[in-house]
């Protein structure tokens, strides 16, 4: 037998060497670093290399790794119970996240909370919900849109390569409208006439439970979508009778400045999905909503037997006190204007760089080789990422043509960590705009 215990010093290249041989390639992994620990906004490797961190795990880590305050309610909480099941019996840390949460939500009236692991299983929730609430079928999502990777989530998925491949057959009565993403020809009008023809040719608008939306597309290559557009979507499903549920998973908790990007459009959701940067790492996520729609299912009718774990849980109270505490909305903000002022000088040095779209932190810069034909520059974006890398930045693109570099840094990031990065990603950008065309 081998030895199975972690520590035993093996160097990177063992470490590789067993991810090659026991991990299935079905996961990929973005850089081939082997991290042995993180704080704030930068990592190390088990080589003991310094990176500074864009990415926060996917837009997990908004207060930073390893915060103190989460720490210590997290070490609090394994010494007294780590897992009871909320369906067998309750205990604190749940019941005061629900009330907190409902206290934050942006929706109509008396809300309530239900917390479950994953992203994707907060979203099937609610469909779930919404279905049990308006006795439909139907839910709209949106082209590019990502919604997880379990059957439903996949099917509202909005993008092909690499999430649905052939994993079909998907679920039934899933329809997908166009995302209003005016850098590649689909304005505000535009999305919402094709909208309107799909529920004039596809779909009756009496069999739709909801429709789902991401106030900002995140892996769809960080997209906002137009205010007016969300209030044209609150008036259509207000005029049918149908939910909003907005996916907050990658934008919320103070990412784009407010603490849900929906608060932007001043628009007020049915149901909000929220996971990610709720507990800072630890798995939780979670539905919220108007009270009388969350209380549609009959009893039994939702659960999970891990869903808001006490550790978890309490994990989401001491991020929700940081958010409070160190004013991280506004500090996304502050990073946000910082991020736009460098990318705006290098769309103006770089024809590389086709379009630039920052909402407070949750910022994108989509790459092209001709700034005409838009030709998303896929390899070149891939280069640049390579590139960081080797000077110690770790980040992420997204779209789905992968040509969007995007930041997900914590919100917690000191100053000069922030230009350091900022350095890094503008030199190997420069280096990639400056070579012979791939
Ligand atoms: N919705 C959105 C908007 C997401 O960004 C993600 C994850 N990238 C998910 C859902 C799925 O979350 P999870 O990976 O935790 O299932």
């Amino acid at each position: 037998m081998n030895d199975t215990t972690l520590g035993q010093g093996g160097g990177a290249d063992e470490l590789r060497s067993l991810r090659e041989r026991y991990v299935p390639r079905g996961i990929t992994t973005a850089h081939p670093l082997v991290i042995d620990h993180a704080s704030g906004s930068e990592m190390w490797d088990i080589e003991g290399r310094r990176y500074i961190d864009f990415v926060g795990g996917i837009g997990v880590q908004n207060v930073g790794h390893n915060h103190p305050r989460v720490m210590e309610a997290v070490r609090r909480q394994v010494e007294r119970v780590t897992h009871t099941s909320f369906q067998v019996v309750m205990y604190e840390s749940y019941l005061r996240l629900a009330q907190r949460m409902s206290e934050l939500s942006p929706g109509d009236g008396p809300q309530k909370a239900i917390f479950f692991s994953t992203g994707a299983e907060a979203v099937e929730n609610a469909v779930k919900i919404a279905r049990a609430h308006t006795g439909r079928p139907g839910v709209i999502s949106f082209r590019g849109s990502f919604h997880g990777r379990t059957m439903l989530a996949l099917t509202l998925t909005g993008s092909v390569q690499p999430y649905k491949q052939n994993f079909g057959p998907y679920a039934a009565e899933i329809y997908q409208a166009p995302f209003p993403y005016e850098y590649r020809g689909w304005s505000t009008e535009r999305a919402l006439a094709s909208l309107d023809e799909l529920l004039a040719s596809e779909v009756s608008p009496q069999r739709v439970a909801a429709i789902i939306i991401e106030p900002v597309l995140g892996e769809g290559g960080f997209v906002p979508a137009p205010r007016e557009f969300l209030k044209a979507l609150r008036a259509v499903t207000e005029r049918h009778g149908m939910l909003l549920i907005v996916d907050e998973i990658q934008s919320g908790f103070g990412r784009t400045g407010r603490f849900f990007a929906i608060e932007h459009a001043e628009v007020k959701p049915d149901l909000i999905t929220v996971a990610k940067s709720l507990a800072a790492g630890l798995p939780l996520s979670g539905v919220i909503g108007r009270a009388d729609v969350m209380d549609a299912p009959a009893p039994g009718g939702l659960g999970g037997t891990y869903g808001g774990n006490p550790v978890a849980c309490a994990a989401g109270l001491a991020v929700l006190d940081v958010m409070r505490d160190e004013r991280l909305p506004e500090r996304a903000a502050r990073i946000g204007s910082v991020i736009e002022e460098r990318m705006r000088s290098w769309a103006q040095e770089h024809d590389l760089v086709g379009d630039v779209r920052v909402m407070g932190a949750m910022a994108g810069m989509e790459l092209v080789r001709d700034r005409k034909t838009k030709e998303p520059a896929d390899t070149e974006t891939a280069r640049i990422l390579a590139l960081a890398r080797e000077k110690g930045l770790i980040l992420l693109r997204s779209g789905p043509h992968h040509n969007v570099i995007r930041t997900l840094m914590p919100l917690t990031i000191p100053d000069g960590q922030l230009d350091e990065g900022l350095d890094i990603l503008g030199s190997s950008l420069a280096e990639v705009a400056a070579a012979v065309p791939l």
